[in-house]
């Protein structure tokens, strides 16, 4: 039983099609430059060579089309007929706060979606996109959204308000949501597993570090704090967003630097955090090679992400009365061990001892404290894609 999954944004779309009967990925693709010059999908079949088809693709109903072309096609495909696809799990960024849980694709569900699309402009416009292409050109199949916010929507009040006048939450919603939910629910729900303990028992750090990072205090199962807000710029210092700062920063900005409120969205999104700080690159791998080299700035971004990682940990192990277990999931959190290796040194006063040799291990479940660590600390490589085909084939049963 085949589910489609579709993660669709403002020009590109990722996707993947899961056979559920053994959750072997099929296919996997991405369709890049949607409605502006140079469109190209990229398909990957293991064993086989990427298949490539270029070709203009004003909006997402041709980039759907083509995607479906591309997973029946005869020689490159890997199903003979759309038949074969039995539901379509889109992933959603921001589900407001009425979504607990995933959900069956009604008209109902997409005009919630776009109501929640002032809570997130960029990404939430682009998935009613990707929706209605499937249900114009899959009319049967059944379709479910499964949200970036749902898994948060535990946390305790005291953990998701902020210290503004309350008559903002009321009337304009303003409040933390968090995201990155589907992958802090799959892997604090695989460590339970792989140690063998209910997860009802575990007080769990997931730290998901990518170009986007945040990170999670899990207890009882639910989600009880984490790192972005009402945003996903609050928190830690990402890739190219600024994390935490005094807010102070942005009326000087506007006021004395003269920045339009747009000029600093995007100097807070896209040319702050490591890159911003080092002038070298948002990617990880540039900023350790450069940062070895002995680039002061590099190393300064390092130092940052790392500071910051270790601080939201231990506020959590004084969330949640304690700590069991860290995971690492996501780009950097599953393949660099410098990071790991200097963030759990950051936390020895927990009594967090990482085993050097086994930290050597990349993107692949392990686990990686020694034997007398008081804290586990584990590697789980995220799967958002998975989760969301879980998700949709449990609804649509
Ligand atoms: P996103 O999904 O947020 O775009 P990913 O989870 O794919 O991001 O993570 C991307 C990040 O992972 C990049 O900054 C990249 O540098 C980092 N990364 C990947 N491999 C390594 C590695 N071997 N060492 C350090 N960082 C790495």
């Amino acid at each position: 039983m085949n589910i489609l999954v579709i993660n669709c944004g403002s020009s590109s779309l990722k996707y993947q099609l899961i056979n559920m009967n053994n959750e072997d990925v099929l296919a996997s693709g991405l369709v890049e430059r949607i409605g502006i010059e140079g469109s190209v999908l990229t398909q990957k079949v293991e064993g086989r060579d990427k298949y490539i088809v270029e070709t203009p693709m004003e909006n997402h109903n041709v980039a759907i089309k083509l995607v479906l072309d591309a997973l029946i096609d005869e020689k490159n495909g890997v199903i003979k007929s759309m038949d074969e696809i039995k539901a379509v799990g889109h992933r959603i960024v921001h589900g407001g706060e009425k979504y607990t849980k995933s959900a069956i694709v009604t008209e109902e569900v997409i005009n919630d979606i776009r109501e929640a699309s002032k809570l997130a402009p960029l990404h939430n416009p682009a998935h009613i996109m990707g929706i209605e292409a499937c249900q114009k050109l899959m009319p049967s199949v059944p379709m479910v959204v499964v949200f970036d916010t749902a898994f948060h929507q535990t946390m305790p009040e005291k953990a998701f308000m902020y210290g503004l006048p309350y008559e903002l939450y009321e009337k304009h919603h303003i409040r933390k949501y968090g995201f990155h939910g589907t992958s802090h629910k799959y892997v604090s729900a695989k460590v339970a597993e792989v140690m063998g303990k209910d997860i009802k028992d575990l007080k769990i750090v997931t730290c998901h570090l990518g170009n986007g990072s945040s990170v999670s205090a899990v207890k009882d199962g639910k989600c009880y704090d984490t790192s972005m807000g009402f945003t996903p710029l609050e928190g830690l210092v990402m890739g190219t967003r600024c994390g935490n700062i005094d807010p102070t920063v942005v009326t000087f900005l506007i006021n004395e630097l003269n920045y339009t409120a747009s000029e600093v969205d995007t100097l807070m999104n896209k040319q702050s955090g490591v890159y911003g700080i080092s002038g070298v690159s948002s990617d990880f791998r540039d900023i350790e090679a450069a940062a070895k080299e002995g680039n002061k700035r590099a190393q300064l971004a390092l130092d940052m992400f790392r500071y910051r990682v270790s601080q939201y940990i231990g506020s959590y192990a004084a969330s949640m009365g304690g700590i069991d277990v860290v995971v690492f999931t996501a780009g950097v959190g599953e393949n660099s061990a410098s990071e790991r290796e200097t963030i759990c040194e950051n936390l020895g006063f927990m009594g967090i001892e990482l085993d050097k040799e086994k930290n050597k291990v990349r993107g692949e479940i392990a686990e990686i404290s020694t034997a007398n660590s008081k804290v586990k600390v584990f590697i789980i490589p995220t799967n958002e894609e998975l989760m969301i085909a879980k998700d949709t084939l449990a609804l649509i049963k």
